[in-house]
């Protein structure tokens, strides 16, 4: 075989500021990290509660693998459902009022599997138009017909629905955007979704643990989490782990046992996953001073770079983006704040659109007023020096 198109594919990524490449981190995801023997202030881990770490969390997973061991050996309809598997399930569907939840190896199968396994070929699918790549490549695996909305255009999805010819409609939206770290308007979206008897599958990724009431999400802050059909998390993020789930009514998640095959057939997420995540939701529970702080310090920080004149887009969380525009230019800010020991890499297409490519920043709780002020002034002279101020 020859690889020379493949080769060729690497330069043209390589021309065009697009190349991607893994650095390895010589400690544990936390604000700060070690690479190659030097300290870097990181802007750039979901762990926004600082639970990855967490002693009780280390704790319950060496106990946890040392009783069930780690690789659940199966897929759990064959042998791989443990108990800690329903255990968490109940604890989730309790938590957001919902009848049924079903655990995944990672958010992003969860959201392929309900995508895949429940919009059969006469349905249609909405999209807003910056939802994560799991929804959309869900959405491509599915029978159904797939539009896609302009980001939060409410007006864009009532026309769509207005058409009908359709079974059931499906909107699917993020509650808190992953790159614009904006939010959707659940309350329009609810409105639409009663006057179409569509179902609303809300991805509350980012949101889950750091927003709401208890740390439910945005849904539950806005008090529709009961008009919300579908809500996925993940416990990769705020929860400080690995492995997605769903929560929905117990027809639903029936069928997504039945019928969704990145459920059937993979090997059931370990059970020790599912004792970290439940151990994350007590702290979640009983340390509500840890988002009050990640809040607090994305008010902060959110000032003094809209303060700066940098262009942060809508973003009203601790998901920062701060839009420079061509890949190259993104890149070449990452490299100097890097030098000055500061880490946030480069955001660019395919993960975001072409023009658009970005900074962004993810706080933790655990940043201090100190941390602020180093990204503030990496920052200013960064940007003063590639004029990047003013851009708003
Ligand atoms: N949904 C959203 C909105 C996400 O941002 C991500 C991860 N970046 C996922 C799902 C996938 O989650 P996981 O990392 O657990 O696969």
């Amino acid at each position: 075989m020859s690889n020379k198109w493949i080769e060729q594919q690497l330069d043209v990524l390589n021309e065009q500021g697009l190349y991607r490449s893994m650095l390895d981190i010589d400690s544990a995801t936390g604000p700060r990290v070690r690479v190659d023997g030097q300290e870097k202030l990181a802007f750039c881990s979901n762990n926004y509660l600082g639970l990855a770490g967490h002693s009780d969390i280390v704790t319950v997973v060496q106990d946890g693998v040392a009783h069930w061991g780690f690789g659940a050996g199966a897929s759990r309809l064959i042998s791989g459902n443990q108990s800690p598997h329903g255990k968490l399930q109940q604890r989730l569907a309790r938590w957001l009022g919902k009848q049924a939840a079903l655990v995944f190896p990672t958010g992003y199968m969860t959201n392929l599997a309900i995508l895949g396994a429940l919009p059969g070929k006469d349905d249609l699918i909405l999209l807003d138009k910056l939802v994560h790549a799991s929804i959309v490549d869900g959405a491509k695996s599915s029978d159904a017909t797939v539009r896609v909305f302009p980001h939060r255009q409410i007006d864009k999805i009532h026309r769509l629905l207005e058409r009908g010819g359709f079974r059931q409609a499906y909107i699917v939206t993020e509650s808190l955007f992953s790159m614009d770290g904006d939010s959707a308007d659940l309350v329009e979206l609810v409105e639409l979704k009663k006057k179409y008897e569509a179902c609303l599958i809300v991805d509350e990724a980012h949101a889950l643990g750091c927003i709401g009431p208890g740390g439910k999400g945005c849904a539950a802050e806005t008090g529709l989490l009961g008009d919300v059909d579908i809500v996925v998390g993940t416990f990769s993020k705020a929860l400080g782990g690995a492995g997605g789930f769903v929560a929905a009514d117990r027809s639903i998640v029936e069928i997504l046992i039945n019928k969704a095959r990145p459920f059937i057939y993979t090997t059931g997420v370990p059970a020790v996953h599912c004792l970290a995540a439940e151990t994350a939701l007590n702290i979640i529970d009983r340390e509500p001073q840890r988002r009050e702080k990640l809040n607090e310090n994305a008010r902060i920080l959110r000032n003094r770079l809209n303060e700066m004149e940098l262009n942060t887009a809508a973003s009203d969380s601790y998901i920062i983006p701060i839009v420079v525009g061509d890949a190259q230019t993104t890149v070449d800010l990452s490299v100097k704040l890097w030098e000055a020991g500061i880490m946030i890499p480069a955001i660019r297409p395919p993960t975001v659109a072409p023009g658009s490519s970005r900074l962004r920043i993810s706080l933790m709780c655990e940043h201090t007023s100190a941390d602020l002020d180093s990204l503030c002034d990496c920052l200013q002279k960064v940007s003063a020096a590639n004029h990047l101020g003013q851009v708003k």
